[in-house]
């Protein structure tokens, strides 16, 4: 299954070596990669330094013009401010990607029993003036299984790089 690069940084910073070398320990006694011990520490640190950066948002409401889960008050995107909670079969969008990555997505959710529906954003004509490489697709699932497509499309989207060791 084709896999999209996860959306990271290199850092190269010249520490010391004997607390290096506990960071390697610790690797090794958790059978975790270096790149995983490290982003895992660090987000445990910040997480507790700076606790609203990983507030959930606000998204109780739907809106049924965009078919969007937003805040409960007013749609960001279209400004409605006729927002609802949501019913369990609304389908929500969850995302867009590329074709290329469309058939992979949806195998990914077929494989789980999620319901979903596509919509291509450029017109049939238009795609094929400008090759299908330039299509994107949205993905929109029922609000019952919102959640647990979410987590399975972010599983999908920020495959591990290996380490260069
Ligand atoms: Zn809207």
């Amino acid at each position: 299954m084709p896999r999209k690069k996860k959306d990271g940084r290199h850092i190269n910073y010249y520490i010391d070596r004997k607390l290096h070398q506990r960071l390697e320990r610790y690797a090794e006694d958790n059978g975790q990669s270096m790149t995983t011990a490290l982003e895992r520490i660090l987000k445990e640190h910040l997480d507790r330094y700076a606790p609203e950066e990983t507030a959930k948002p606000d998204l109780s409401g739907f809106c049924s013009n965009c078919n969007l889960l937003v805040p409960s008050d007013r749609c960001p995107l279209c400004g409605n401010r006729h927002v609802r909670p949501p019913k369990e079969d609304d389908y929500c969008y969850l995302t867009e990607t590329e074709s290329i990555w469309a058939g992979a997505l949806s195998d990914v959710f077929s494989e789980n029993q999620i319901p979903f529906l596509t919509k291509n954003r450029l017109g049939i004509g238009l795609a094929a003036k400008i090759g299908p490489s330039l299509e994107r697709v949205g993905f929109y699932v029922p609000f019952s299984h919102y959640a647990i497509a979410k987590e399975l499309e972010e599983g999908f989207f920020s495959a591990d790089i290996p380490d260069q060791e």
